[in-house]
């Protein structure tokens, strides 16, 4: 077993956490200031799904205890758990794992947006797009890597890449930020230019060469997307930081066109790749990235009121343990360089929160969702 320790950097963050910005605030809680009725309270206008790749509770853990102010994770009082192994392995992948969430199938690894047997199974996301719900995916993988994948592809095989992009224009998801554009303007399988065929569909495409994503205003169209790598962009202690502002961009780009509402899915991908490396010091970074977006949404979701957040890991990658060490300075340990199949956490915040309370399937998570967003 290897050992590791990370010692890391305090980190500081743009807005303070204090006790008046915790929790359900008065938007939600004051009925006398409120027009809406109890049930339309229940039932949120959007949606903001995050999945943090390879989380689990010691992931968040660490992430705690390497930072002096608390995580906005921190802020969700209501909190749930789901199993998250998938149909053909107790341990799940994360092809399976986002299946699950996306579609409410229990599937095989490496299946995406089809069940065991290999039928498909439309997405929330797409049923969201075709109610006119308007859509989003942000990532820090490739957009054609297994998460967001499953939210808009079919296929058995979650590596073929080119062949998931070919899925994403049909999908018409509104506002798209993630790398992999090599798989949409150079592919192997053919000489498709999937970025012309976006556009011809009305959506304004760019990308990290033509302008950094920091200083990109997001334009007045009604779809976009930024390739922010041509393969995988990089670990955020390599100088990424795009996930949180991609994030406040996607609920301001939405929320001004949403007339029924939108929903959101947002991806911590390199958390699942700090596990895998066995490298604590990535692990933590990453879920310290992933919080700063967590933060842009909790916020959001505060001032907004109708919007309901549910914040989870696909599976634990690494198997990581904390052995010691003190704040700051932990001492981590790893079991494996792939996932194990522990349960994982649901934190959830806003309209329709209670219902993520419990233990539950990984696919009811699809299932609660679907309940409330959808009619
Ligand atoms: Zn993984």
């Amino acid at each position: 077993m290897r050992l590791y320790r990370s010692f890391f950097l305090l980190i500081f963050f743009s807005s303070c956490y204090t006790s008046t910005q915790i929790g359900m605030t008065g938007a939600v809680v004051d009925l006398s200031s409120s027009k809406v009725g109890d049930e339309k309270k229940a039932r949120p206008r959007n949606v903001v799904l995050m999945i943090g790749d390879g989380m689990g509770l010691n992931q968040l853990s660490a992430a705690m205890y390497s930072t002096t102010e608390p995580l906005a994770m921190e802020r969700i009082k209501t909190i749930g758990i789901h199993k998250s192994h998938s149909a053909d392995d107790l341990i799940t992948d994360s092809a399976a794992g986002a299946t699950a969430f996306a579609s409410g199938v229990k599937t095989n690894n490496s299946y995406l947006g089809l069940d065991a047997a290999g039928k498909k199974h439309t997405s929330l996301l797409r049923q969201a797009g075709s109610q006119g719900i308007k859509t989003g995916l942000v990532v820090s993988s490739t957009i054609v890597h297994a998460t967001p994948a499953a939210f808009f592809a079919y296929n058995t095989n979650r590596n073929a890449y080119d062949s998931i992009a070919a899925d994403l224009p049909d999908a018409r998801v509104d506002f798209i930020v993630g790398g992999g554009k090599k798989y949409f303007d150079r592919r192997k399988d053919d000489t498709l230019n999937l970025i012309t065929r976006m556009r011809e569909q009305g959506y304004f495409v760019t990308d990290y060469f033509e302008q950094d994503y920091a200083s990109w205003a997001v334009p007045d169209v009604p779809r976009v997307a930024f390739f922010t790598a041509d393969g995988d962009p990089l670990p955020a202690v390599n100088g990424r930081d795009y996930l949180p502002k991609a994030s406040a961009d996607a609920l301001n780009f939405l929320s001004r066109r949403a007339r029924k509402g939108f929903f959101l899915m947002i991806e911590g991908s390199q958390i699942d790749w700090g596990g895998h490396a066995n490298d604590a010091g990535y692990v933590i970074s990453e879920m310290i990235d992933f919080d700063r977006a967590v933060r842009a949404v909790l916020d959001f979701a505060e001032r907004d009121g109708n919007t309901l957040v549910v914040i989870t890991g696909d599976h634990d990658a690494g198997g990581l343990t904390i052995n010691g060490g003190k704040q700051g300075d932990l001492v981590c340990q790893f079991s494996t360089v792939k996932h194990t199949g522990g349960c994982i956490p649901v934190y959830a915040y806003g309209p329709g929160a209670e219902t993520f309370s419990g233990i539950y399937d990984n696919t009811q998570i699809y299932h609660k969702l679907k309940k409330l967003l959808l009619n």
